[in-house]
């Protein structure tokens, strides 16, 4: 199999052969046909996340070995699969979105279809081992292949990572009255997704936050009822404006120093903060204000199988408004890549086998 992979941190990627996997026991193989580039790629490239003043963590301190074929949005089609997987009906050619966020597979969390919790060995794919930027991959078990069932194969694609990631942090700081404020900071592929999935779940006030006019109008277009220009120092001020008052849910998908600084201190009482961008830094909580104003704040970690499949149904249902798509082909994921360093992408970009 052909892989466009990581061979050193930060460094371009570089196209390589490498065997096609052969499936054993459950392992499914898979020819993909889309992956989505995604900002977390950029962390893994470059090698680390920004922990404030506790320095670095490196990723290759956490188990990630080079090279790596990164992409964990992946999108394939089945080919073969071991001994062991046949249970599930799989026929070759059967087109599948792969839930990239797998474990040990043994596992209490991973035996309850939460492998995105393994507290044993987390082994996502295009993290621990090669994802989708590559032109095969292998899914541990059929159970973590779902059928895009007519769905557009890029859209889809995104489902796997920005789409369950926001659906799983939403569901955190759901039930709330339609009308009610929910905030959502960052506009990228994830902001977008988390306003379609707020809007297929009848939501009405959404308001975005982001440093680009660019990225907020873009999420106008898509469905947010207000946006918040970030590029001052009384973003939380703007916020409660907008919101005509301090908020009840915040859902930090940049999670920066800054971002996590405004969106704590726009929250009303009781209000809770999700984090779930990996942007870095660190935040400092005046403490007394965490039990006299009751606030939550909780981190979100991708999402789970169950939510996919639940994500992918209200997809098919035709509720779920798409985001903007760029195809590129695999042999420019690097270009991909550095055009979401800049900043310049509007929505996502799918790595497509058929774009040119
Ligand atoms: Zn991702
Ligand atoms: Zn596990």
């Amino acid at each position: 199999m052909r892989a466009w992979a990581v061979i050193e941190t930060g460094k371009p990627l570089q196209e390589i052969e490498l065997p096609t996997p052969e499936p054993t026991g459950k392992q499914v193989l898979l020819e993909i046909t889309h992956a989505g580039v995604c900002h977390s790629d950029l962390h893994i490239w470059e090698g680390e996340y920004d922990l404030g003043s506790r320095g670095k963590m490196r990723l290759t301190d956490r188990g990630v070995v080079l090279p790596l074929a990164m992409g964990h949005e992946i999108v394939g089609k089945v080919l073969k699969w071991g001994p062991e997987a046949n249970s599930a009906g799989l026929k070759v050619g059967d087109h599948m979105i792969v839930f990239p966020w797998v474990g040990c597979g043994k596992c209490a969390e991973c035996l309850a279809d939460e492998d995105n919790m393994c507290r044993v060995k987390p082994a996502s794919l295009g993290v621990y081992q090669n994802g989708g930027y590559a032109t095969h991959v292998v899914a541990p078990e059929p159970r973590h292949l779902v059928p895009l069932g007519g769905l557009d194969p890029s859209l889809a694609a995104t489902y796997a990572c920005s789409g369950i990631t926001v659906f799983s942090a939403i569901n955190k700081v759901m039930p709330m009255p339609a009308d009610e404020p929910i905030v959502i900071v960052g506009a990228g592929g994830l902001g977008l997704n988390a306003i379609a999935v707020l809007k297929a779940k009848g939501h009405k006030r959404i308001v975005v936050v982001d440093v680009a006019q660019g990225k907020l109008d873009a999420a106008m277009k898509e469905g947010a009822s207000d946006t918040v220009l970030a590029d001052g120092p009384d973003t939380a001020k703007r916020i409660i404006e907008v919101a005509g008052g301090q908020v009840g849910a915040i859902v930090d998908l940049v999670n920066g120093t800054d971002t996590a600084r405004f969106a704590f201190d726009a929250l009303r009482k009781g209000g809770k903060l999700v984090q779930v961008g990996l942007f870095g830094g660190e935040m400092n909580i005046p403490l007394p204000l965490m039990p006299i104003r009751a606030l939550t704040i909780q981190g979100s970690y991708v999402g789970n199988v169950k939510e996919l499949r639940e994500l992918v149904k209200i997809a098919q249902s035709g509720a779920l408004p798409a985001i903007p798509i760029t195809n590129m082909p695999f042999n420019q994921a690097d270009a991909a890549l550095n055009r979401l360093k800049d900043g310049k992408v509007v929505g996502r970009i799918v790595l497509s086998a058929t774009a040119a």
